[in-house]
This record gives structure tokens, C-alpha cells and sequence, in this order.
């Protein structure tokens, strides 16, 4: 799929009135009667079956008339329902090219309007491969109805809890600046990930870094979870970034230890092969050092006495429950993939669950968030305006 941005300019208001109908009723319809869409959109002159046709030129819903004449979002309908709440609330005025292709994410260059150049994460949960995963991951949708809409999301509004956190305390990530569904606004890091830096002036002093990073997560009660050569950005002067968070679990994680071993051995891995750097660290008589004898951090010594992030975050909103059903999803996809044979497929089936979690939203706004987690913006009012209309008819 190809973000064209030009066709934003081509979309009139009714267009996203249409559109923005069709994501609403995807909170209780998998796929959204056509007649539903027009009740919502409630068009003065009606003519919402024209607008959806210009939306299905444009890939922006797919039609569904197996069961009833119906219409789903795609994910660049979801995406231009994203970008144009971000632009309507001025923090950007353009997209630009795409810097990046994650495994569930596309990054893009946007530009606010003095110029200044951030980049948009636009997360796509279930896009790799849908289904070799479909059977590991069906618990999910049978249990409530999530949905990829939803779990991309959720992850988004995880990695902006995450980056804001994790860098009023100190880390080195980039700043988060806005959130918006499945999308995340992100100052741009001028550097490449480490996987094409071929060679550094100081590849010890940046392993010590890294590594000391891991520690320090860790101290907080944080494990990352995907901490390697793709996730660490590099710039000129050697400078470390650390990116990407949707992942990232506590250290009271069954699991914890596992993660972090791992997180670990994927950078030792890494420094050994592409830079030749061999370990060892003299040992204490106590015995009870940080760091084995092979350089390694020793997971319980450095999470004996942790300073939590943890119950902050927790505190942010972003709840247990969220975090139990995007770690689900995730661990799933760590499962399979291995024998994932990366057949890329955009996947986005399913309706937003009728038991959507607002309130995650509306509590991030309360904190230490500064509002900026989903503020409300017109698409928004008219959505709640509609939706309560629509809930009183049918009553
Ligand atoms: P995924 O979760 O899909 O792996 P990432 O957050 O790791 O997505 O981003 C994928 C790639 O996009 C990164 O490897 C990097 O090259 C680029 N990228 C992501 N965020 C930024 C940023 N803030 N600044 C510059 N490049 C970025
Ligand atoms: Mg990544």
C-alpha cells in the first residue's frame, strides 16, 4: 500500500464525514451497513453512497457485500483519518517521504509549519503475515473481538506513554510530540539505525552506552524487549538513540529475565561481529557484581533495588488490561516469527470491540501526558455527537 498524501487534498468535507462515520460504526459492526453509514454521516443532501464510491476509488474503505451491502476502514483510510485530526490541530501542515519500513510500522517525514521536520509512526499490528499468525493469535479475536485497528492503537498510545516517560527521565529518546489513533508524532533523530553503521570512532564507548542503557531500563524496571541493531539509531558524532516501545514489558514480567538476557545477547552478538569487541570484566570477591565475568549485566542484581517507571506508567492510563492484550499479541508474534515467511499482507479486518476502552484515552489527557494523547478535535465531537444519536435511536 502507498501513503499518496495528495489525495488528502482532494477529499472535501464530506468525504471525512462519510469516512469518519465508517470508523464509528466499526465499533460495533465488523462490517458497517451502508445504511448505517448514511444515518451517522447524515449528510444534508444526502449522497453518502456517491462519497463512499470516491472512497473506494481511493482505497480508503473496502466494500463488503457477501453478507449485506457494508463498507470497512482500510488502513489508509484510518491513516488519513489520523493525519488530517493531526493537521487540523496544527502539528503538521505536510507529509513527506517514507524514512522508514518497521516490521509493523511506516515512518514518514512530516513537517510543521515553521519548517521543522519530525517524523509520524504509523503502527500496522497484523500486517506481517495474518495468517501464519492467525491461529496463535486467535484467542485474541475470539475472546473480545480485537481487531488490528484496535491493537494498532493501543500500541501507539503505548509508545507515546512510553517515549514521554521514558525521556523526562533522562533517556535517550526522541520527543514525543502527538498521538492520534494508530499514529505517533515523534521528533526526527538525524542518524541511521545501527545495523548500516558500518564503523565507529569508539564502537567501546558506544557498546558501554548500550548497554549501560539496558541497565538503566532495567533499574527503572523496564525491559525493552526488541533492543537491537534496528531499534538503536546512531548520528555523526556517535550520539545513541533508542526507538521504538510497544513492546517493552516490566521487570516483574514472568518472563522478565528471558527478555533481558536476550535484549542483551542481541548486543553482544552485534559489537562482536560487526566490530570485533571481546568482553570480560573482572570479578569482585563478593561475587555479587552487576556484570558476570563475561561483561554481561546480571538481571537480578540490577533489579534488587528498582526505582519504578513502572507504576508511573501504570498510573498514566495506559492499564494492566491494555498492557496484558498488546503483550498477548506481541509475545504471539515473537512466537511465530521464525517461521514467518514474511509474506506481507495489509490485514485489516474485524470492528473496533464494542467495549473500546475510552477511558484510556480520556485518562491520559488528566496526567502528565500535557493532553496530548487523543485530544478531542472536530472528527472527534462529531463522533460522540453521532454516536449518542445513534445509540438513542436505537433505543
Ligand atoms: P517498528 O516498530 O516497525 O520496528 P521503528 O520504530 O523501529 O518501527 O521504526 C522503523 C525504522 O524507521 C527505524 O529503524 C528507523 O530507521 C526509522 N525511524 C523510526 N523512528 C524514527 C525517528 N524518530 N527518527 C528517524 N528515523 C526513525
Ligand atoms: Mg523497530
Amino acid at each position: 500500500m502507498k501513503l499518496d498524501v495528495n489525495v488528502l487534498r482532494y477529499l472535501s468535507k464530506e468525504d471525512f464525514r462519510v469516512l469518519t462515520a465508517v470508523e464509528m460504526g466499526m465499533r460495533n459492526h465488523q462490517i458497517v451497513p451502508a445504511e448505517l453509514i448514511d444515518r451517522i454521516a447524515g449528510l444534508k443532501h444526502g449522497g453518502t453512497y456517491k462519497v463512499l464510491k470516491n472512497l473506494l476509488k481511493h482505497k480508503l474503505v473496502h466494500h463488503d457485500s457477501s453478507k449485506y451491502d457494508g463498507f470497512r476502514l482500510t488502513y489508509l483510510g484510518y491513516d488519513f483519518l489520523a493525519i488530517k485530526a493531526l493537521v487540523n490541530r496544527g502539528v503538521f501542515v505536510s507529509v513527506g517521504r517514507q524514512i522508514g519500513v518497521g516490521k509493523e510500522s511506516d515512518i514518514f517525514e512530516v513537517a510543521t509549519e515553521d519548517g521543522t521536520v519530525l517524523a509520524m509512526k504509523l503502527h500496522r499490528l497484523g500486517r506481517v503475515s495474518f495468517r501464519a499468525v492467525k491461529s496463535k493469535r486467535d484467542y485474541l479475536l475470539h475472546r473480545s473481538s480485537y481487531n488490528w485497528l484496535y491493537l494498532s492503537r493501543l500500541a501507539a498510545l503505548k509508545e507515546f506513554a512510553f517515549m514521554e516517560a521514558l525521556k523526562a527521565h533522562g533517556f535517550p529518546v526522541p520527543a514525543a510530540v502527538d498521538c492520534n489513533r494508530h499514529c505517533v508524532i515523534m521528533s526526527l533523530v538525524q542518524g541511521y539505525p545501527l545495523v548500516q553503521v558500518k564503523q565507529l570512532q569508539n564502537p567501546e564507548t558506544v557498546f558501554e552506552t548500550i548497554i549501560g542503557l539496558v541497565v538503566r531500563l532495567a533499574e527503572k524496571g523496564l525491559i525493552h524487549c526488541d533492543f537491537n541493531e534496528f531499534n538503536i539509531m546512531i548520528e555523526d558524532d556517535e550520539k545513541v538513540t533508542l526507538i521504538d516501545f510497544p513492546q517493552m514489558v516490566s521487570v516483574s514480567h514472568r518472563n522478565a529475565q528471558m527478555y533481558f538476557d536476550r535484549d542483551v545477547e542481541c548486543i553482544f552478538k552485534f559489537f562482536r561481529k560487526r566490530f570485533n569487541l571481546s568482553f570480560h570484566v573482572d570479578q569482585d570477591e563478593s561475587g555479587e557484581s552487576e556484570f558476570d565475568e563475561s561483561g554481561r549485566p546480571r538481571f537480578f542484581a540490577i533489579v534488587k533495588s528498582i526505582d519504578s517507571l513502572d507504576k508511573e506508567l501504570a498510573a498514566s492510563g495506559f492499564t494492566t488490561k491494555d498492557q496484558d492484550v498488546i503483550e498477548k499479541f506481541i509475545e504471539g508474534g515473537i512466537e511465530q516469527d521464525s517461521e514467518n515467511s514474511g509474506d506481507e499482507e495489509i490485514v485489516d479486518e474485524g470492528c473496533l470491540p464494542t467495549d473500546i476502552d475510552d477511558t484510556v484515552v480520556y485518562n491520559l489527557n488528566s496526567l502528565h501526558l500535557h493532553g496530548c494523547a487523543v485530544r478531542h478535535d472536530v472528527n472527534d465531537e462529531m463522533q460522540e455527537k453521532q454516536y449518542s444519536n445513534e445509540v438513542s435511536h436505537s433505543n
